[in-house]
């Protein structure tokens, strides 16, 4: 029987740099892994079906939400996206930790669900370091990222909502600040007490 994974929400800005806080996070870290949502979005250069996001049409996500396959979704920047629920519940059943980046409404959604998960939200150093970082990217026209900037304000409006804040200035220090939840989360005394059941009552015994 294996320790069920603890559910981790990631949320952010666009651009403040949460994708590649957590693909570096994974290079480091085998015991979690990151849900791919589905997206009606457009596929940007260097992006891979199945791997960054499962590309669908409207049509497909809305028979996706129809067949409630779906643990949250949500309208973010005129397209939808999704997140698997036989995959994560999978997933944490096998007893891996799971990541979801969402935006803050799929995030109200989940703790509605699941009320045990864990919440981090990232910020960047500045407005100004935000823009140039979605500039800098070099993935979306400038129409889209006048439209992620004018919606980065209400985004970071819900930082409250979540249990931890990291703010991404330097990217090493960011990602520390970001293993060290995961190790913390980790070492709290009941998910020891689930994964080291034997050993604590071969320690105890009289
Ligand atoms: P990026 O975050 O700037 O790289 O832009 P994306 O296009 O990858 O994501 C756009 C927004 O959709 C972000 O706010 C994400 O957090 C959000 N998002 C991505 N996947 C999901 C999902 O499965 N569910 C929800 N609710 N939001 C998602
Ligand atoms: P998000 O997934 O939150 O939209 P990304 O991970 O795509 O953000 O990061 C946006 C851009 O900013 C990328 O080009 C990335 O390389 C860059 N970036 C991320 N973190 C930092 C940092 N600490 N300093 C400078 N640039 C960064
Ligand atoms: P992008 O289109 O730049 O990849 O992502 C834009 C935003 O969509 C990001 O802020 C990301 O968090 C959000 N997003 C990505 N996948 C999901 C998802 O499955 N559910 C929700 N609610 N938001 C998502």
């Amino acid at each position: 029987m294996n320790v069920r994974g603890n559910l981790y929400i990631i949320a952010a800005p666009s651009g403040a740099g949460k994708t590649s806080l957590v693909k570096a996070l994974l290079t480091h870290d085998n015991r979690v892994r990151v849900s791919v949502s589905h997206t009606t979005r457009s596929m940007r250069p260097g992006e891979h079906n199945g791997v960054d996001y499962n590309f669908v049409s409207m049509a497909d996500f809305d028979a996706l939400i129809a067949d409630n396959q779906f643990l949250e979704y949500a309208e973010v920047f005129t397209n939808k996206y999704g997140t698997s629920r036989a995959w994560v519940e999978g997933q944490l059943d096998l007893g891996v930790d799971v990541i979801l980046e969402i935006d803050w409404q799929g995030a109200q959604q989940v703790r509605e669900q699941m009320p045990e998960n864990i919440s981090i939200f990232i910020l960047p150093p500045s407005r100004a370091a935000l823009e140039s970082r979605l500039t800098g990217r070099g993935q979306d026209d400038a129409e889209v990222i006048k439209h992620r900037m004018s919606k980065a304000v209400s985004e970071m409006q819900h930082y409250d909502e979540f249990d931890y804040v990291v703010i991404n200035d330097d990217f090493d220090l960011a990602l520390n600040d970001l293993q060290s939840i995961f190790c913390a989360e980790r070492l709290k005394r009941a998910s020891q007490q689930r994964r080291y059941a034997d050993l604590l009552q071969d320690l105890l015994s009289v």
